[in-house]
């Protein structure tokens, strides 16, 4: 073997073109320009005949819009008697409402498990104990974008919900009060305020802190989820007013944890949910998910959940509307509901 180590130099050569293959690259590129832009007409072929003449699939058609990328998950996390329903979708993350203080620590564990450090979107539907409980420590504990509740202005903010506020401050998290049309951007979908609460004229009840709830939906490609908080029939009669038949969603969130004073015929009516989940407590003190609820549900034939029963309940959906459900128990036959 030689001792000496061979080099290889780059050798640069430059020849002239010749005139043939300035020819050619004007001939293809006048080419590529006549089938972009007068495909399909008269004796130009379209891309997609062109495509099928070598042998491949042809392209998406333009007028076609492409399918958003990626899954939504619609989480409806067991955090006992309350709400906390988490939303992921391309990344991003959003989480309304975060259940009773007593269900905090299980909540950011939770939260962490689905893969959670970010939020980009925390929405309090309204300033009640079994929404705001596990609010604080949500600020706390992962890195939220924004906080997004009702107009407070007129309510005497106290407890958790001013803790809440304070938190968000402590934080740096900017607070917006919602309005209706308002859309966040989470992932590929979007979530749009339909309704920022209405005012109810038992000011100060708990039926009219209820009616502050603000309504939701979710829309990532065809899967569309509502979220309408604990809205009461007042608010929910004022949501269907405003959007006669276009309330239409795939999932519903049944409104106050299954409550009789919520989900009204003419609500279910108009969403035409094929799934409806109920966020509530073993054993509540208020009787939630109502007999009359449950009924209701059967007789329109759609799929209800409950975590009580079923626990954490998951629902995969794709863009096309199509979903799947996943469920953190079986519950025992005897306080499932009939099928
Ligand atoms: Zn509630």
């Amino acid at each position: 073997m030689s001792k000496y180590r061979r080099h290889r130099y780059c050798r640069h050569s430059y020849r002239r073109p010749q005139v043939w293959t300035i020819v050619a690259a004007v001939l293809i590129a006048v080419a590529l320009y006549v089938v972009e832009n007068y495909g399909g007409n008269g004796f130009v072929p379209s891309w997609d005949q062109i495509y099928q003449w070598v042998g491949l699939e042809p392209s998406q058609s333009e007028t076609t819009a492409p399918l958003p990328e990626g899954e939504t998950e619609v989480v409806f996390l067991d955090v006992g008697q309350g709400d906390a329903v988490l939303i992921l979708q391309n990344g991003a993350a959003c989480l309304i409402d975060a259940g009773p203080k007593d269900a905090r620590q299980n909540l950011v564990q939770d939260l962490r498990s689905y893969g959670v450090s970010q939020l980009d979107l925390l929405v309090m539907t309204h300033p009640h104990a079994d929404h705001v409980g596990g609010m604080q420590a949500v600020l706390q504990n992962f890195d939220v974008q924004t906080l997004l509740t009702p107009d407070l202005s007129e309510t005497d903010v106290t407890g958790q919900t001013q803790r809440t506020l304070q938190t968000a401050q402590e934080c740096g998290v900017p607070v917006e009060t919602a309005y209706t049309g308002q859309q966040y951007t989470i992932g590929t979908g979007t979530l749009t305020v339909l309704l920022p609460g209405v005012d109810a004229d038992t000011a100060g009840s708990d039926d009219a802190i209820n009616d502050m709830s603000l309504c939701l939906r979710f829309e990532a490609g065809n899967f569309t989820f509502l979220d309408t908080g604990d809205a009461e029939r007042n608010e929910e009669a004022a949501l269907a007013e405003q959007y006669p038949f276009r309330l239409r969603s795939t999932v519903f969130k049944a409104g106050h944890h299954g409550s009789s004073t919520s989900n009204t015929q003419t609500l279910l009516w108009q969403v035409q949910p094929q799934l409806v989940v109920a966020s509530c407590g073993l054993n509540n003190d208020y009787g939630h998910p109502h007999r009359e609820v449950i009924q209701e549900m059967q007789d329109e034939g759609i799929d209800f959940y409950r975590t009580d029963l079923y626990g954490t309940v998951t629902v995969t959906a794709q863009a096309d509307g199509s979903f799947t459900v996943q469920t953190a128990k079986q519950p025992d036959e005897e306080l499932a509901p009939a099928a």
